[in-house]
Protein backbone atom coordinates (compact mmCIF):
# COMPACT_ATOMS: atom_id res chain seq x y z
CA UNK A 1 0.00 0.00 0.00
CA UNK A 2 1.16 3.59 -1.08
CA UNK A 3 1.07 6.15 1.84
CA UNK A 4 -1.21 8.29 0.07
CA UNK A 5 -3.96 6.04 -1.04
CA UNK A 6 -6.82 8.38 -1.62
CA UNK A 7 -8.99 5.56 0.67
CA UNK A 8 -7.88 3.89 3.98
CA UNK A 9 -9.30 0.83 5.34
CA UNK A 10 -11.28 2.09 7.80
CA UNK A 11 -12.96 5.18 5.65
CA UNK A 12 -14.51 7.24 6.75
CA UNK A 13 -13.13 6.49 10.61
CA UNK A 14 -9.65 6.47 9.16
CA UNK A 15 -8.84 9.70 7.45
CA UNK A 16 -6.79 11.97 6.40
CA UNK A 17 -7.71 15.72 6.48
CA UNK A 18 -4.83 17.53 5.15
CA UNK A 19 -1.46 15.79 6.64
CA UNK A 20 -2.80 14.69 9.29
CA UNK A 21 -4.21 10.86 9.68
CA UNK A 22 -7.24 11.18 11.86
CA UNK A 23 -9.48 8.45 13.99
CA UNK A 24 -12.61 9.58 13.95
CA UNK A 25 -12.59 13.34 15.46
CA UNK A 26 -9.14 12.95 16.63
CA UNK A 27 -5.87 13.57 15.36
CA UNK A 28 -3.60 10.55 15.46
CA UNK A 29 -0.22 12.56 16.48
CA UNK A 30 -1.83 14.19 19.39
CA UNK A 31 -3.28 10.69 20.90
CA UNK A 32 0.48 9.60 20.34
CA UNK A 33 1.19 12.35 22.76
CA UNK A 34 -1.34 12.40 25.04
CA UNK A 35 -0.82 8.78 25.26
CA UNK A 36 2.25 7.34 24.34
CA UNK A 37 3.01 4.37 22.09
CA UNK A 38 2.07 1.68 21.08
CA UNK A 39 -1.32 2.97 21.30
CA UNK A 40 -4.35 1.13 20.36
CA UNK A 41 -6.84 3.24 19.31
CA UNK A 42 -10.48 2.08 18.29
CA UNK A 43 -13.41 4.16 16.57
CA UNK A 44 -16.58 3.52 18.56
CA UNK A 45 -18.28 4.64 15.53
CA UNK A 46 -16.38 2.16 12.93
CA UNK A 47 -17.60 -0.72 15.25
CA UNK A 48 -21.22 0.68 15.19
CA UNK A 49 -20.92 1.31 11.10
CA UNK A 50 -19.63 -2.22 11.10
CA UNK A 51 -22.38 -4.17 12.76
CA UNK A 52 -25.35 -1.62 11.13
CA UNK A 53 -25.21 -3.77 7.79
CA UNK A 54 -25.86 -7.17 9.74
CA UNK A 55 -28.52 -5.65 11.65
CA UNK A 56 -30.21 -4.09 8.75
CA UNK A 57 -30.10 -7.54 6.56
CA UNK A 58 -31.35 -9.39 9.60
CA UNK A 59 -34.24 -7.32 10.12
CA UNK A 60 -37.38 -9.17 10.41
CA UNK A 61 -36.00 -12.81 10.86
CA UNK A 62 -35.53 -14.34 14.27
CA UNK A 63 -31.95 -13.67 14.67
CA UNK A 64 -28.95 -13.08 17.27
CA UNK A 65 -25.33 -11.64 16.12
CA UNK A 66 -23.30 -13.10 18.47
CA UNK A 67 -19.60 -11.07 18.27
CA UNK A 68 -16.91 -13.33 18.30
CA UNK A 69 -14.77 -11.57 21.13
CA UNK A 70 -11.93 -13.24 20.56
CA UNK A 71 -10.64 -10.85 17.44
CA UNK A 72 -10.99 -8.34 20.55
CA UNK A 73 -12.04 -8.59 23.76
CA UNK A 74 -11.13 -5.44 25.63
CA UNK A 75 -14.29 -4.55 27.90
CA UNK A 76 -14.83 -1.46 26.93
CA UNK A 77 -14.89 -3.01 23.11
CA UNK A 78 -17.66 -5.87 24.64
CA UNK A 79 -19.70 -2.99 26.75
CA UNK A 80 -20.43 -1.40 23.01
CA UNK A 81 -21.62 -4.41 21.55
CA UNK A 82 -24.00 -5.41 24.32
CA UNK A 83 -25.57 -1.92 24.23
CA UNK A 84 -25.99 -2.90 20.57
CA UNK A 85 -28.06 -5.44 21.14
CA UNK A 86 -25.26 -8.12 20.29
CA UNK A 87 -24.45 -11.47 22.35
CA UNK A 88 -20.99 -13.01 22.42
CA UNK A 89 -19.36 -16.07 20.90
CA UNK A 90 -16.49 -16.95 23.36
CA UNK A 91 -14.11 -19.69 23.30
CA UNK A 92 -12.84 -19.67 27.06
CA UNK A 93 -14.15 -19.43 30.78
CA UNK A 94 -12.14 -16.45 30.66
CA UNK A 95 -14.31 -14.60 27.91
CA UNK A 96 -17.14 -15.54 29.78
CA UNK A 97 -15.97 -13.45 32.59
CA UNK A 98 -15.29 -10.85 30.78
CA UNK A 99 -18.84 -10.81 28.89
CA UNK A 100 -19.95 -10.49 32.41
CA UNK A 101 -17.76 -7.72 33.46
CA UNK A 102 -18.82 -6.25 30.71
CA UNK A 103 -22.74 -6.04 31.34
CA UNK A 104 -23.01 -8.51 28.84
CA UNK A 105 -25.92 -10.89 28.82
CA UNK A 106 -25.19 -14.46 29.43
CA UNK A 107 -28.33 -15.24 27.79
CA UNK A 108 -26.95 -14.30 24.43
CA UNK A 109 -23.81 -16.16 24.56
CA UNK A 110 -22.77 -19.32 22.96
CA UNK A 111 -19.58 -21.25 23.45
CA UNK A 112 -17.47 -22.49 21.35
CA UNK A 113 -14.05 -24.13 21.42
CA UNK A 114 -13.26 -27.75 21.23
CA UNK A 115 -11.48 -28.28 24.33
CA UNK A 116 -13.66 -26.91 27.30
CA UNK A 117 -12.88 -27.98 30.59
CA UNK A 118 -15.40 -29.15 33.24
CA UNK A 119 -14.96 -26.27 35.44
CA UNK A 120 -16.36 -23.70 32.10
CA UNK A 121 -18.81 -26.29 31.54
CA UNK A 122 -20.17 -25.81 35.06
CA UNK A 123 -19.33 -21.78 35.47
CA UNK A 124 -21.18 -21.39 31.91
CA UNK A 125 -24.45 -23.59 32.79
CA UNK A 126 -24.42 -21.85 36.08
CA UNK A 127 -24.83 -18.03 34.58
CA UNK A 128 -27.25 -19.55 31.72
CA UNK A 129 -25.74 -19.23 28.46
CA UNK A 130 -27.92 -19.52 25.25
CA UNK A 131 -26.00 -22.32 23.73
CA UNK A 132 -22.80 -24.78 24.16
CA UNK A 133 -21.17 -25.19 20.69
CA UNK A 134 -19.96 -28.96 20.83
CA UNK A 135 -16.76 -29.63 18.62
CA UNK A 136 -16.73 -33.50 19.40
CA UNK A 137 -18.60 -36.33 20.61
CA UNK A 138 -16.59 -37.19 23.50
CA UNK A 139 -17.46 -33.33 24.55
CA UNK A 140 -21.39 -34.34 24.67
CA UNK A 141 -20.91 -37.15 27.12
CA UNK A 142 -18.94 -34.85 29.46
CA UNK A 143 -21.11 -31.84 29.11
CA UNK A 144 -24.20 -34.15 29.82
CA UNK A 145 -22.63 -35.96 32.90
CA UNK A 146 -21.79 -32.08 33.88
CA UNK A 147 -24.99 -30.68 33.43
CA UNK A 148 -26.81 -33.64 35.43
CA UNK A 149 -24.63 -33.19 38.40
CA UNK A 150 -25.93 -29.99 38.60
CA UNK A 151 -29.39 -30.98 37.67
CA UNK A 152 -29.83 -29.24 34.22
CA UNK A 153 -30.12 -29.59 31.28
CA UNK A 154 -27.17 -28.59 28.68
CA UNK A 155 -28.56 -26.23 25.84
CA UNK A 156 -26.19 -27.71 22.82
CA UNK A 157 -25.72 -27.06 19.30
CA UNK A 158 -23.01 -29.12 17.07
CA UNK A 159 -20.77 -27.55 15.38
CA UNK A 160 -20.18 -29.43 12.10
CA UNK A 161 -17.09 -29.29 9.72
CA UNK A 162 -18.70 -29.15 6.60
CA UNK A 163 -15.72 -29.85 4.74
CA UNK A 164 -15.85 -26.68 2.39
CA UNK A 165 -12.54 -25.16 1.46
CA UNK A 166 -13.08 -21.16 2.35
CA UNK A 167 -9.79 -20.35 0.26
CA UNK A 168 -8.42 -18.39 3.11
CA UNK A 169 -4.83 -18.90 4.89
CA UNK A 170 -3.93 -22.25 6.20
CA UNK A 171 -3.73 -21.08 9.69
CA UNK A 172 -7.36 -19.42 9.07
CA UNK A 173 -9.25 -22.00 7.34
CA UNK A 174 -11.10 -24.35 9.19
CA UNK A 175 -13.88 -26.14 7.71
CA UNK A 176 -11.70 -29.08 6.21
CA UNK A 177 -11.32 -32.32 6.52
CA UNK A 178 -7.87 -32.22 8.40
CA UNK A 179 -9.06 -28.95 10.70
CA UNK A 180 -9.48 -30.19 14.33
CA UNK A 181 -12.52 -28.24 14.16
CA UNK A 182 -16.04 -29.66 14.45
CA UNK A 183 -17.55 -33.26 14.06
CA UNK A 184 -16.95 -34.07 10.87
CA UNK A 185 -20.23 -34.22 8.34
CA UNK A 186 -20.39 -37.79 7.84
CA UNK A 187 -20.83 -38.16 11.78
CA UNK A 188 -23.43 -35.39 12.77
CA UNK A 189 -26.30 -37.39 12.11
CA UNK A 190 -25.18 -39.97 14.57
CA UNK A 191 -23.67 -37.48 17.18
CA UNK A 192 -27.37 -35.87 17.28
CA UNK A 193 -28.66 -39.28 18.02
CA UNK A 194 -26.39 -39.07 20.62
CA UNK A 195 -26.87 -36.18 22.09
CA UNK A 196 -31.02 -36.99 21.81
CA UNK A 197 -30.48 -39.84 24.22
CA UNK A 198 -28.24 -37.88 27.04
CA UNK A 199 -30.15 -36.69 29.86
CA UNK A 200 -28.06 -33.57 30.39
CA UNK A 201 -28.36 -32.61 26.93
CA UNK A 202 -31.08 -30.40 24.89
CA UNK A 203 -30.03 -30.38 21.48
CA UNK A 204 -30.98 -26.53 19.96
CA UNK A 205 -29.41 -26.00 17.04
CA UNK A 206 -26.38 -26.71 14.77
CA UNK A 207 -23.52 -24.15 13.62
CA UNK A 208 -20.44 -24.26 11.62
CA UNK A 209 -17.67 -21.91 11.57
CA UNK A 210 -15.60 -22.42 7.95
CA UNK A 211 -12.44 -19.99 8.66
CA UNK A 212 -11.34 -16.24 8.87
CA UNK A 213 -10.49 -13.42 6.41
CA UNK A 214 -12.86 -14.79 4.01
CA UNK A 215 -13.36 -12.76 0.82
CA UNK A 216 -15.86 -15.40 -0.87
CA UNK A 217 -20.10 -15.36 -0.54
CA UNK A 218 -19.37 -19.08 -2.29
CA UNK A 219 -17.59 -21.13 0.15
CA UNK A 220 -20.83 -19.55 2.73
CA UNK A 221 -23.37 -20.78 0.37
CA UNK A 222 -21.69 -24.41 0.23
CA UNK A 223 -21.56 -24.87 3.79
CA UNK A 224 -24.87 -23.56 4.18
CA UNK A 225 -25.88 -26.23 1.69
CA UNK A 226 -24.26 -28.84 3.27
CA UNK A 227 -25.64 -27.93 6.92
CA UNK A 228 -29.29 -27.79 6.07
CA UNK A 229 -28.80 -31.12 4.03
CA UNK A 230 -28.07 -32.22 7.74
CA UNK A 231 -30.94 -30.58 9.00
CA UNK A 232 -33.13 -31.84 6.86
CA UNK A 233 -31.88 -35.20 7.88
CA UNK A 234 -31.83 -34.65 11.40
CA UNK A 235 -35.30 -33.44 11.74
CA UNK A 236 -36.60 -36.19 9.75
CA UNK A 237 -35.56 -38.47 12.77
CA UNK A 238 -37.84 -36.26 14.62
CA UNK A 239 -35.17 -33.95 16.52
CA UNK A 240 -35.82 -30.20 16.42
CA UNK A 241 -33.15 -27.78 15.55
CA UNK A 242 -34.15 -24.52 16.95
CA UNK A 243 -31.15 -22.03 15.17
CA UNK A 244 -28.56 -22.19 12.83
CA UNK A 245 -25.39 -20.90 13.46
CA UNK A 246 -23.29 -19.87 10.65
CA UNK A 247 -20.44 -18.59 12.70
CA UNK A 248 -18.17 -15.97 11.90
CA UNK A 249 -15.25 -15.11 9.45
CA UNK A 250 -16.36 -12.31 6.43
CA UNK A 251 -12.55 -10.77 5.32
CA UNK A 252 -11.96 -7.03 5.50
CA UNK A 253 -10.08 -5.00 3.41
CA UNK A 254 -6.42 -4.51 4.13
CA UNK A 255 -4.87 -3.83 1.58
CA UNK A 256 -6.33 -4.84 -1.50
CA UNK A 257 -9.41 -7.34 -0.88
CA UNK A 258 -12.41 -6.77 -1.89
CA UNK A 259 -14.95 -9.14 0.31
CA UNK A 260 -18.46 -8.69 0.00
CA UNK A 261 -20.48 -6.65 2.37
CA UNK A 262 -21.88 -8.19 5.50
CA UNK A 263 -25.34 -7.50 3.92
CA UNK A 264 -24.62 -8.53 0.57
CA UNK A 265 -23.41 -12.02 2.21
CA UNK A 266 -26.70 -12.35 4.41
CA UNK A 267 -28.75 -11.20 1.10
CA UNK A 268 -27.47 -14.52 -0.67
CA UNK A 269 -27.70 -16.76 2.87
CA UNK A 270 -31.28 -15.73 3.09
CA UNK A 271 -31.94 -16.33 -0.73
CA UNK A 272 -30.70 -20.09 -0.50
CA UNK A 273 -32.40 -20.71 3.06
CA UNK A 274 -35.74 -19.13 1.67
CA UNK A 275 -35.47 -21.21 -1.57
CA UNK A 276 -34.98 -24.21 0.25
CA UNK A 277 -37.89 -23.42 2.60
CA UNK A 278 -35.97 -23.01 6.01
CA UNK A 279 -36.05 -19.57 6.16
CA UNK A 280 -38.16 -19.26 9.25
CA UNK A 281 -35.27 -20.26 11.55
CA UNK A 282 -34.02 -18.28 14.10
CA UNK A 283 -30.15 -17.50 12.53
CA UNK A 284 -26.82 -16.94 14.45
CA UNK A 285 -24.03 -15.33 12.98
CA UNK A 286 -20.46 -15.06 14.87
CA UNK A 287 -18.65 -12.52 13.12
CA UNK A 288 -15.68 -10.85 14.82
CA UNK A 289 -12.99 -9.44 12.41
CA UNK A 290 -15.52 -7.56 10.08
CA UNK A 291 -16.76 -5.81 13.28
CA UNK A 292 -13.91 -4.53 14.72
CA UNK A 293 -10.71 -5.28 11.80
CA UNK A 294 -10.97 -1.75 10.46
CA UNK A 295 -12.08 0.09 13.42
CA UNK A 296 -8.81 -0.15 15.24
CA UNK A 297 -5.32 1.19 14.42
CA UNK A 298 -1.69 0.70 16.62
CA UNK A 299 0.23 3.95 16.61
CA UNK A 300 3.85 3.74 16.88
CA UNK A 301 6.83 5.74 16.97
CA UNK A 302 9.91 5.37 15.08
CA UNK A 303 12.63 4.70 17.02
CA UNK A 304 15.54 4.42 14.65
CA UNK A 305 16.34 4.65 10.53
CA UNK A 306 18.93 1.72 10.02
CA UNK A 307 19.79 2.11 6.36
CA UNK A 308 21.81 -0.79 4.78
CA UNK A 309 22.54 -2.61 1.97
CA UNK A 310 20.19 -5.31 1.43
CA UNK A 311 17.60 -3.78 3.08
CA UNK A 312 16.72 -0.36 5.03
CA UNK A 313 14.82 -1.10 8.53
CA UNK A 314 12.79 1.44 10.25
CA UNK A 315 12.89 0.11 13.87
CA UNK A 316 9.50 0.86 15.78
CA UNK A 317 8.58 1.06 19.14
CA UNK A 318 6.19 -1.63 18.75
CA UNK A 319 6.77 -5.28 18.04
CA UNK A 320 5.28 -8.74 17.09
CA UNK A 321 4.63 -9.21 21.16
CA UNK A 322 1.68 -6.17 20.19
CA UNK A 323 0.49 -7.09 17.04
CA UNK A 324 1.20 -10.91 16.07
CA UNK A 325 -0.39 -11.09 12.85
CA UNK A 326 2.33 -10.04 10.22
CA UNK A 327 5.08 -12.68 12.51
CA UNK A 328 2.28 -15.51 12.47
CA UNK A 329 0.53 -15.15 9.40
CA UNK A 330 3.07 -12.91 6.68
CA UNK A 331 -0.25 -10.74 7.14
CA UNK A 332 0.05 -7.60 4.86
CA UNK A 333 -1.13 -4.77 6.63
CA UNK A 334 -1.08 -0.68 5.82
CA UNK A 335 1.12 1.49 7.68
CA UNK A 336 0.83 4.94 7.07
CA UNK A 337 2.45 8.19 8.49
CA UNK A 338 0.38 9.75 11.00
CA UNK A 339 1.35 13.06 9.81
CA UNK A 340 2.72 13.22 6.16
CA UNK A 341 5.98 15.30 5.93
CA UNK A 342 8.27 15.83 3.05
CA UNK A 343 11.00 13.88 3.04
CA UNK A 344 12.50 11.74 1.07
CA UNK A 345 10.92 8.77 0.65
CA UNK A 346 12.91 5.23 0.85
CA UNK A 347 12.01 1.36 0.90
CA UNK A 348 11.99 -0.17 4.14
CA UNK A 349 11.50 -2.71 6.88
CA UNK A 350 8.89 -2.11 9.69
CA UNK A 351 10.29 -3.80 12.64
CA UNK A 352 10.37 -3.78 16.12
CA UNK A 353 12.75 -4.51 19.34
CA UNK A 354 12.10 -8.10 19.65
CA UNK A 355 14.91 -10.17 19.33
CA UNK A 356 13.33 -12.66 16.44
CA UNK A 357 13.87 -11.93 12.75
CA UNK A 358 9.59 -12.71 12.27
CA UNK A 359 9.61 -9.43 14.44
CA UNK A 360 8.48 -7.37 11.32
CA UNK A 361 5.01 -5.34 11.26
CA UNK A 362 6.01 -4.93 7.24
CA UNK A 363 8.07 -5.03 4.57
CA UNK A 364 9.30 -3.40 1.92
CA UNK A 365 7.36 0.01 2.22
CA UNK A 366 7.60 3.42 0.91
CA UNK A 367 7.98 5.47 4.01
CA UNK A 368 9.50 9.35 4.18
CA UNK A 369 9.99 9.29 8.05
CA UNK A 370 12.70 10.64 10.68
CA UNK A 371 12.95 9.43 14.15
CA UNK A 372 10.15 10.66 16.49
CA UNK A 373 7.35 10.63 13.72
CA UNK A 374 4.70 8.55 14.28
CA UNK A 375 3.34 5.58 12.34
CA UNK A 376 -0.15 3.89 12.16
CA UNK A 377 -0.37 0.10 11.19
CA UNK A 378 -3.63 0.39 9.74
CA UNK A 379 -7.20 -2.40 10.18
CA UNK A 380 -5.06 -3.55 13.63
CA UNK A 381 -8.53 -3.29 15.56
CA UNK A 382 -8.83 -7.02 14.95
CA UNK A 383 -6.44 -10.02 16.27
CA UNK A 384 -4.01 -7.13 17.60
CA UNK A 385 -4.48 -6.38 21.64
CA UNK A 386 -6.81 -9.70 21.81
CA UNK A 387 -3.30 -11.50 20.91
CA UNK A 388 -0.61 -9.63 22.41
CA UNK A 389 2.03 -11.17 24.77
CA UNK A 390 4.72 -9.91 26.75
CA UNK A 391 7.38 -11.48 24.96
CA UNK A 392 10.90 -9.92 25.98
CA UNK A 393 8.95 -8.54 29.11
CA UNK A 394 7.57 -5.64 27.08
CA UNK A 395 4.57 -4.43 28.80
CA UNK A 396 1.45 -4.60 26.82
CA UNK A 397 0.11 -1.21 24.98
CA UNK A 398 -2.21 0.97 26.09
CA UNK A 399 -5.58 1.45 24.20
CA UNK A 400 -7.65 4.13 23.75
CA UNK A 401 -11.56 4.15 22.74
CA UNK A 402 -12.30 7.26 20.45
CA UNK A 403 -16.11 8.80 19.36
CA UNK A 404 -15.91 12.03 17.52
CA UNK A 405 -13.33 14.15 19.27
CA UNK A 406 -13.28 12.32 22.41
CA UNK A 407 -11.00 10.15 23.54
CA UNK A 408 -11.38 7.42 26.68
CA UNK A 409 -8.41 5.37 27.98
CA UNK A 410 -9.93 2.08 28.35
CA UNK A 411 -6.75 -0.02 28.99
CA UNK A 412 -3.39 1.27 30.82
CA UNK A 413 -0.05 0.55 29.48
CA UNK A 414 1.06 -2.04 31.91
CA UNK A 415 4.29 -1.53 33.69
CA UNK A 416 7.47 -4.04 33.83
CA UNK A 417 6.76 -4.36 37.61
CA UNK A 418 3.47 -5.42 36.73
CA UNK A 419 4.42 -8.05 34.27
CA UNK A 420 6.43 -9.86 37.39
CA UNK A 421 4.11 -9.27 40.38
CA UNK A 422 2.85 -12.92 40.70
CA UNK A 423 6.24 -14.91 40.51
CA UNK A 424 8.47 -15.23 43.75
CA UNK A 425 11.94 -15.73 43.96
CA UNK A 426 13.62 -19.12 45.78
CA UNK A 427 14.19 -18.97 49.83
CA UNK A 428 18.09 -18.31 50.31
C1 LIG B 1 -12.80 -17.01 15.51
C2 LIG B 1 -14.18 -17.47 15.42
C3 LIG B 1 -15.18 -16.65 14.89
C4 LIG B 1 -14.90 -15.29 14.32
O1 LIG B 1 -14.10 -15.32 13.18
P1 LIG B 1 -13.81 -13.95 12.40
O2 LIG B 1 -13.00 -14.39 11.25
O3 LIG B 1 -13.08 -13.06 13.33
O4 LIG B 1 -15.13 -13.38 12.01
C5 LIG B 1 -16.47 -17.11 14.90
N1 LIG B 1 -16.79 -18.35 15.38
C6 LIG B 1 -15.85 -19.17 15.89
C7 LIG B 1 -16.24 -20.48 16.40
C8 LIG B 1 -14.53 -18.77 15.91
O5 LIG B 1 -13.60 -19.60 16.41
Amino acid sequence: MKDDDATLPGDPFMAYRGDTLFIDGCAAPDLAARFATPLYVYSRAAMRAALGPYQRALAGRAHLICYAMKANSSLAVLQTFAALGCGFDIVSGGELERVLAAGGDPAKVVFSGLGKTRAEMRRALEVGVKCFNVESEAELETLSEVATSLNRRAPVSLRVNPDVDAGTHPYISTGLKGNKFGIAHDRAVAAYRRAAQLPGLAVVGIDCHIGSQITEIAPYLDALDRLLDLVETVEAEGLRLQHLDLGGGLGIRYTDEAPPAADALIAALLARLDARGQGGRELLFEPGRSLVGNAGVLLTEVLYLKPGEAKNFCVVDAAMNDLMRPALYEATMGIVPARRRDLPAVVCDVVGPVCESGDWLGRDRLLGVEAGDTLAVLSAGAYGMSMASNYNTRPRAAEVMVDGDQAWLIRERETAAGLFRGETLLPG
